[in-house]
């Protein structure tokens, strides 16, 4: 028997179910398939893609296998691999977004049109969405926390076995991987696999109990950034936070299940990156072309916001912190279009995905699952609280790192011929009425 495993954003052989149970078969034809439509959507991300698949390949080869690699429409393309090698079922890790299940659907009905069997398995996320409920039906929760307590009371899956062979049937070519494509960021992480272990392993390596703690000093640093790998499978969710819970590491294994909740909330609300999942809240957005550029190139006066900005370009990633200090300038200061803030983190974040970037979009903007959508963050305090010393903002704001201490946070206050002499702006206007945080 022979069978195809497409793979997507499940690009591990460790905890991938949709693989393990293709390798039941005596031969498998791990695909991945170049999509055009996705191409275009973030340099970052492609690249990052590009890694994994690379690490993946050498994975595959040392197994005696390989990765198959196409270019084209991913239904198209697993249907002709199955043909052309007389398989019977496709493998599939199943996924939420618009996109992802638009895909679904075609190759359910291709595959029952060619008498090919297609299974669908878990993998993306530690609970498949759906499957714990609120009490009253339907699968729609509203805020957190009732979710992470039904979450944590579920039971998990388990661990699918690793692969130790991989049998590719006879006569068919792999394909070549493209050259690595540049992406737009310096210093982005590495993707694929190894990379993504050896992440884990030595944040599993720390003491976890600190992160509760620890997880806001956005200077220290001191969260894991397993979020990339953990966006294209490169990990496996369930793996990362069975290790954290095997080590009561509470506070971060709450941090994965919000993954998992804007997983299921996705799914219950497909339009999530186009409309608002509340009508309470700010919504007369502006459309200011100039302060979203300021935002945008991190030049907003208002240095917590532009470190933060700064960041994303210079990585690929973004503290968490500083992603909702961020958005809240752009949303409640600026009272610009929470939309315009989700497409710009979607073209540079490595982790960039359309549950969680849209859902903590809306929930910044007070539009999603917040129970409090007229919070504010004023970023100063948030400044003065996560960065008391100001190391964050030197770290990304070089025109600022002559400034010492916590100063640092509201230059616009030091005598005017030396912050005339900084080469800094002074502060965009607020567009709500609670434009007081600045004096
Ligand atoms: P850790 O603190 O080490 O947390 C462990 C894991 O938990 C993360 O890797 C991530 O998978 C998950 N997690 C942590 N916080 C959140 C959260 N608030 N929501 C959902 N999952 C979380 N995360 C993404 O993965 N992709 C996105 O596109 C994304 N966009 C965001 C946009 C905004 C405006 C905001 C405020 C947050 C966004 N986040 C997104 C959530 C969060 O900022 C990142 O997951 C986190 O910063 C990743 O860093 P880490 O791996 O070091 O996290």
């Amino acid at each position: 028997r022979t069978a195809v495993v497409l793979l997507t954003r499940d690009l591990r052989v460790h905890d991938n179910p949709a693989l393990a149970a293709a390798c039941a078969a005596d031969r498998v034809v791990p695909l991945y398939v170049l999509d055009p439509t996705l191409a275009d959507i973030s340099p970052n991300r492609t690249r990052f893609l590009h890694q994994s698949l690379a690490d993946l390949r050498g994975q595959f080869r040392e197994r005696g296998g390989d990765l198959v690699v196409r270019h084209g429409d991913p239904v198209a393309e697993a249907i002709r691999a199955a043909r052309d090698t007389g398989a019977d079922t496709i493998h599939l890790a199943a996924d939420v977004s618009g996109y992802a299940r638009r895909r679904e659907r075609r190759l359910t009905a291709d595959c029952e049109h060619h008498r090919i069997d297609l299974e669908l398995h878990p993998g993306v996320t530690v609970v498949e969405p759906g499957a714990v409920r609120p009490g009253g039906g339907g699968d729609a929760y509203r805020v957190f926390t009732p979710y992470y307590r039904a979450w944590s009371a579920s039971t998990w899956r388990k661990i699918a076995p690793t692969p130790e062979r991989l049998t590719l049937p006879d006569g068919l070519t792999a394909g070549d991987l493209p050259a690595l494509p540049a992406g737009e960021s310096p210093h982005t992480s590495e993707g694929g696999e190894s990379p993504g272990r050896r992440r884990l392993s030595l944040w599993l390596k720390k003491d976890l109990s600190g992160y509760g703690d620890a997880h806001d000093d956005m200077a220290g640093d001191a969260t894991s950034r397993l979020s990339p790998y953990l966006r294209w499978g490169c990990l496996s969710p369930l793996e990362v936070a069975e290790a954290a819970r095997a080590r009561d590491a509470d506070a971060f294994v709450r941090q994965v299940c919000w993954r998992d909740f804007y997983y299921q909330v996705a799914r219950t609300y497909p339009k999530l990156s186009t409309e608002a999942l509340r009508t309470s809240g700010d919504q007369n957005w502006r459309y200011d072309d100039d302060a979203l550029q300021h935002w945008q190139d991190g030049l907003t006066g208002v240095p917590i916001v532009d470190a933060g900005m700064r960041q994303l370009r210079d990585e690929g990633w973004m503290h968490n912190r500083a992603r909702l200090i961020t958005a809240a300038f752009l949303t409640k200061h600026l009272g610009v279009d929470w939309r315009l803030g989700v497409a710009w983190f979607f073209r540079w974040l490595l982790d960039g995905d359309v549950p969680n970037n849209s859902g903590n979009w809306q929930w910044t903007a007070g539009t999603g699952n917040d129970t409090r959508p007229y919070r504010r963050f004023n970023p100063i305090r948030q400044a003065l609280r996560f960065d008391p010393e100001g190391v964050y903002v030197r770290r990304y704001v070089p025109e600022l790192k002559g400034i010492e201490g916590a100063a640092v946070h509201q230059p616009w206050r030091l005598p005017e011929s030396e912050f005339r002499g900084l080469d800094y702006p002074g502060p965009l206007e607020s567009h709500r009425d609670e434009a007081v945080w600045l004096r």
